[in-house]
Parts: C-alpha cells; structure tokens; sequence
C-alpha cells in the first residue's frame, strides 16, 4: 500500500491510494460541554435528505449518549476490540514530543484500520480497511440508553452523594453529536471495489456516486464511524454529503451573493455547540498557517478541539472540545493524548479563546476570518483547572467580527450578552 502522512498520528501510514488533498476541507467543532442532547441537528438532516422510502433507519446525523449507547449500538467498542485483538496492549500513543505542525498530539505507535487489515483477512480474502457490517438491529435507535449514566463506584451514597464535583464526576454521560467526517482518508472509499466513493477536490466533501454504487456494502464495513447506510430500495449506500448546495453557495434565499452557508445540522443547533468551516491546505494536505480562521485557531493554534478517535488512521475532520467532567481515560481514549491541555484551554479561557468560542451558531454563514475589538474588563473569576490548581480569569467585553468568504463582515458578536429593559407601559402581561 502507498504511504501517506496522517498529522493526527504524527507519522505517516499505509492507505490503500496514493496521497491527493483537495484545495479546501470542510470540518468542524462540536463542543459536547454544551450539547443538551435535543436532537433538532438530528431531525433538521432527517427532514432535509432522509424522509423517504427505505431510508426509516438512516440518521446521517445523530446524538448519542455516551458511554452506553452508539448508533450502531457499540460501533466504537467494537472496532476497538477488533483493534486491540488485531495488536494487542500494543494501540499506545508516545506523547513526549509532539510537534505543533506536523504531530500535535505526539506519534501514535499502534495500528490503523488499514494497517491492521493487512494483518486481519476477511472470508472473502484481505480487506483494505478492519471493520465489520452491524446487524440490523444494531441501527434501531440514533440515541439508545438516552441519558443513562454510568457510575465508578458500587456503594451507592458514594456513587451518587458526592458526584458534581469538578474536573471529573463520578457519575457522568455526555452527548456525542456526530455527521461523517469527511475523512482525509475515508475508509469507506478505501473498501469500495468500484470506486463509487470519491472526496471532492474542492472541498474535500466525501461522496457515493449513486451510479456506480453496486449495494456491496464494504464501505459500511469499513467506515470506522458507521456513517454509510445501505438503502434497501435502491440497493445502493448512502451518506452524508455535507449538504453540498449550502456550502457551494448555490441556495439564492439564503446566498444571494454566492456565500458559503453552513450545513442545516449545524444551522439548527439550539445549543450552539457547532462552527463549521473550511480549511485551506497546502499541496502536500498539511493545514495552510491562517491563524485568525476560527477553526484553524481552534484546533490547531490552541488544540482546544480534538478529533474523535484519531487512532483509526482516516484523519477525520471532525473535531470536539473534550466534556470537563468526564473520567479522563475515557476521554484520551475517544479524543487521544490532547485531552488533558485542551480541557485546561477550555475551563480556563483567554481573552481571545473567550472572543472565539462566542462565534459558535452566531451567522448561518461560514465564518472565514474573525477580528476582536477589545471591551472593558467585566469580572474576575476563580477557576479550578483539571489539576486542583485555581486560577483568577479575567473576563473582557469584547466583541468578536466574524468574515465571509468575500470578507464581509457578517456577525458582531460580544461577550457579554447585551440585556435590553422593556418600558413598562408597552409590554404589561394580559393576565
Ligand atoms: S466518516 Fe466514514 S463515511 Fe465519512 S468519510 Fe470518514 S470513513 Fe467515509
Ligand atoms: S441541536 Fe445542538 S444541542 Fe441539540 S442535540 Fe444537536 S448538537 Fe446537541
């Protein structure tokens, strides 16, 4: 196989095509600190591209509550355990000297999806990428075991007595929103054998050329994040496709200049736990140095966001601010070996990281560039940090300018929420 580099791994790996990146890359943060597991996301995609005949089990996006439930039910599990079996105690990440550029988060020593499918042959012979076909039934619920949580401890004035207490709980779940990734490396065009799945090089948006989709279902098999679906009624694979006329600025009620709108999942959050955007890449796929591009200074100037699961090797580009009080094991597992310094970024934000995070769900537009105003000083805050350590954070009233693609302003947008006093007279309750 051909060896590419994977910066979330820190080194490169073997993917079954030659390396190729588009101009752009369509990614995201989720922030699961806020999401209130309300499903609009969910039903806003329903209702958009997966209302029809044979697509009743597709949820291209879904929440799940973590950590029992999936959609597949176990679908992380499950790989993971494929993995672990396919290397055993050998899936470890040496973080002693990362590298901001090329391995933020340190040189990931075990194995891919590809790599380990090397190892791991199929009944019908090697596969390109591990993975597994979920049974039918496995699809039945986008959020099953919705809410339940999971305890440490067995005594039960232990397990729940003392359990909102900062950095960790001992009682806990969280809220998993997830779409595709639109992988840099998808698995699922990896294990397709007709080629039917190509990344955009606009964009790099990942699609299924229903023409050419045959129904095999080796992309279901081999997405590590089960985000292809089979459709019984035409028999072919669907996914999510990023809704592709927003982010090409072709909808006239909503781009009448042509500007790039953000997808309906994240248009919809009520929680305002989403920012999409766009990433421009160098040639060689390496993130093109734009610190003042919201995500770009997210994820990779302050690695307050990580990616989910970057040791299946398909550089997903799907990024999430690690849930504060979350056990930490669970966490480095899920997001790798960032978690301890991005929740620190996150409990404990600068003025400008503070300016940022305001930008989630404030324009319906992709935000290219973003500009800070400085405010007044408002408050001074104690914070205890992940550590047991406290700290004095300085709140400002700044306001933050989010640009379009034709860098127009398009939000103004300021840390303190303006409260506005009705006059009396205008406004008496009826009743
Ligand atoms: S998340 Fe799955 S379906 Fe989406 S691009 Fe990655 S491998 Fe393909
Ligand atoms: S709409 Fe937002 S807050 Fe509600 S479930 Fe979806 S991601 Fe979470």
């Amino acid at each position: 196989m051909p060896a590419v580099y994977n910066w979330q791994l820190g080194r490169a790996m073997s993917y079954p095509h030659a390396e190729r990146h588009p101009q752009w890359q369509f990614a995201f943060v989720f922030n699961p600190n806020r999401c209130i597991g309300c499903q609009t996301c969910t039903m806003a995609c329903k209702s958009t591209w997966t209302f029809s005949k044979g697509q009743e089990l597709m949820w291209w996006n879904n929440v799940e509550t973590k950590p029992y439930g999936g959609y597949p039910q176990h679908w992380d599990a499950k790989l993971l355990g494929m993995l672990e079996e396919a290397n055993p105690g050998g899936q470890v990440w040496n973080a002693s000297a990362p590298e901001p550029a090329s391995k933020p988060y340190g040189v990931f020593e075990g194995m891919t999806i590809f790599e380990a499918a090397e190892k791991v042959p199929g009944p019908d012979g090697p596969r390109r990428a591990l993975g597994y076909l979920p049974e039918d039934d496995e699809w039945r619920s986008p959020n099953i075991h919705e809410d339940t949580a999971t305890g440490g401890r067995q005594n039960e004035a232990e397990r729940y007595g003392d359990s909102v207490q900062l950095p960790e709980h001992k009682v806990w779940f969280f809220h998993l929103a997830r779409i595709c990734n639109h992988c840099t490396y998808p698995g699922c065009l990896a294990s397709c054998p007709r080629n039917a799945i190509y990344k955009r090089p606009e964009d790099g948006i990942v699609l299924i050329d229903q023409s050419r989709c045959r129904g095999y279902r080796y992309c279901v098999e081999g997405c590590p994040y089960k985000k292809t679906m089979y459709r019984p009624t035409t028999r072919t694979s669907e996914k999510c496709i990023a809704c592709y006329p927003r982010i090409e600025g072709r909808d006239p009620a909503l781009s009448p200049e042509g500007e790039p709108c953000e997808t309906r999942c994240m248009a919809a959050c009520v929680g305002k736990i989403r920012l999409q955007g766009l990433i421009k890449l160098e040639e060689n796929g390496a993130w093109a140095v734009d610190p003042k591009n919201p995500l770009y200074f997210l994820i990779r100037e302050r690695q307050v966001a990580l990616p989910l699961y970057p040791q299946f090797g398909t550089e997903p580009n799907g990024f999430y601010i690690p849930p504060r009080w979350v056990p930490r094991d669970y966490l480095t597992q899920m997001f790798g070996p960032g978690v301890e310094h991005a929740i620190e970024q996150y409990s404990c934000p600068d003025r400008e990281l503070m300016a940022v995070l305001q930008l989630f769900r404030a324009s319906r537009q992709i935000l290219f560039r973003y500009e800070i105003e400085h405010g007044d000083k408002v408050a001074e805050v104690e914070v205890t940090l992940p550590t047991g350590e406290t700290r004095v954070q300085e709140i400002f009233n700044d306001t933050v300018l989010g640009f379009n693609k034709f860098d127009k302003e398009v939000v103004r947008i300021t840390v303190e929420e303006p409260t506005f006093e009705r006059p009396r007279e205008a406004h008496l309750n009826s009743i």
